[in-house]
């Protein structure tokens, strides 16, 4: 775009986006730009009072809250033009982002566009939890938010929802501010976090229901009780004075949706090829957006790696190669990247990255235009991190698909 107001403008402050930034003022990008509706940098980790943070990209662990300032104080150092209170309300086909600032509406022309706008849990709507609608029920980025920001604590005998590991970010957030659960319950069959990592709510001694579900919420004017349907089919009443939904996370692309940019089916991100880049090929993606929810680390380097590719594609013409779909069976839930562009290798990704939506046992294959190229037999757990790299003739093939044979 010629009279453009930034070479990159990057919505999204957090560890995919500063990382991108970072990336491309360091290998000589002048105008790199981050737009950001929050106050500060950091995005989701700056709620975060708990650690570990920073570890594979700053060799330390930092809790959230200093990461985020680490992310801020990097990102200034680097020349980048940080604008905070800006939030990003639509993309341009032409790159022309339309911006609320507490100065009015105004517009930004970027010659290319990164989305870094992370993830959000599910709220109770969202989940379509029944009964009354009390004061006091929240998901556990609000709960941090409260806490974080305006030294607040809900409630003192939550009922937690979920068993990600943000859930357990939601067992440290209690009891570290004088709150106590009175239970955590798990739909699922199994905890969905990993085993050492579930054993925290039993080693502080709150009860943990797996194939547990909430079927109803009390309260006149805050939470009252919950009622839980156990495994056994029997149900359980609690008595709480409040509700934690935990995890469930969506990426966060609204933006996206309300644009002409392509969704990818399975994560409900921006359709991306193995450079981060999407079908608009003037616009790029990294970090929670693409698929929830990783790491801040991995959200961190993955931005990295697309800041490179941004670099590179500067100096080029906008891709215009035809692009094919990556395709893939249920009970595989995701696919990322989504979208592989003829003849050009990956310059961002050199893995896909697979999640199943259940746990299931049996082979895993990919194949190339119905040649089998790639297989694992498996014990696939639902919300784990699959990578399966991505072959080197696959930015040739017509055709690329997942396939997935259970066993009994
Ligand atoms: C409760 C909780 C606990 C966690 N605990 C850990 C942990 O212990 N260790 C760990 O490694 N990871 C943890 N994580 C995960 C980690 O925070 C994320 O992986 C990481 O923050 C994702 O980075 P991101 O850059 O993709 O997105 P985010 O950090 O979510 O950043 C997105 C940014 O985009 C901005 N934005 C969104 N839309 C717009 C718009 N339209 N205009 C302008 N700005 C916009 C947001 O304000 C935000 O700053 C936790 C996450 C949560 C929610």
């Amino acid at each position: 775009m010629s009279g453009a107001d930034a070479d990159v403008a990057v919505i999204g402050g957090g560890p995919a986006g500063v990382a991108a930034a970072l990336e491309l003022r360091r290998r000589g990008v002048a105008r790199v730009v981050i737009l950001d509706r929050e106050p500060m940098l950091g995005g989701a980790t700056r709620h975060c009072s708990h650690s570990p943070f920073g570890m594979r990209e700053f060799g330390r662990i930092y809790l959230g809250a200093a990461y985020g300032r680490r992310l801020q104080a990097d990102a200034e150092r680097a020349g980048i033009d940080i604008r905070l209170h800006h939030s990003v309300v639509s993309l341009g086909d032409d790159g022309l982002l339309t911006l609320a600032t507490p100065g009015g509406v105004t517009r930004l022309a970027a010659r290319r566009v990164m989305i870094a706008t992370g993830a959000r849990e599910m709220p109770r709507s969202a989940l379509l939890a029944p009964g009354d609608r009390p004061v006091g029920i929240l998901t556990t980025g609000a709960l941090q938010s409260y806490v974080a920001f305006h030294g607040l604590m809900p409630f003192r005998r939550p009922l937690i929802v979920g068993s990600e590991l943000v859930s357990l970010s939601a067992v440290i957030t209690c009891l570290g501010h004088g709150a106590r659960p009175v239970a955590m319950i798990e739909p699922g069959p199994h905890p969905l976090a990993r085993a050492p990592l579930t054993l925290l709510p039993r080693l502080a001694g709150i009860p943990f229901h797996t194939g547990a579900t909430l079927v109803d919420i009390r309260g006149a004017t805050r939470v009252e009780t919950v009622t839980v349907r156990l495994a056994d089919g029997t149900f359980r009443t609690f008595s709480c004075d409040g509700v934690l939904f935990t995890g469930r996370f969506t990426p966060e692309a609204s933006l996206v949706r309300q644009s002409t940019l392509a969704l990818a089916e399975g994560s409900a991100g921006p359709a991306i090829d193995a450079s981060g880049r999407l079908d608009n090929p003037l616009y790029f993606a990294g970090g929670n957006v693409l698929r929830a929810v990783e790491t801040g680390g991995w959200a961190f380097r993955e931005g990295r790696r697309v800041g490179a590719a941004i670099a590179a594609d500067l100096g080029r013409e906008p891709a215009e190669a035809p692009t094919v779909s990556v395709l893939f069976d249920a009970p595989v839930k995701l696919v990322v990247p989504t979208l592989l562009r003829r003849g050009q290798s990956p310059e961002a990704f050199a893995d896909f990255q697979l999640r199943f939506a259940r746990r299931a046992r049996g082979q895993l294959s990919l194949s190339l235009d119905g040649r089998e190229v790639w297989a694992k037999e498996g014990d696939w757990k639902p919300e784990r991190r699959i990578l399966v790299p991505i072959p080197p003739g696959a930015p040739e093939a017509d055709h690329i698909r997942f396939h997935f044979r259970e066993r009994a």
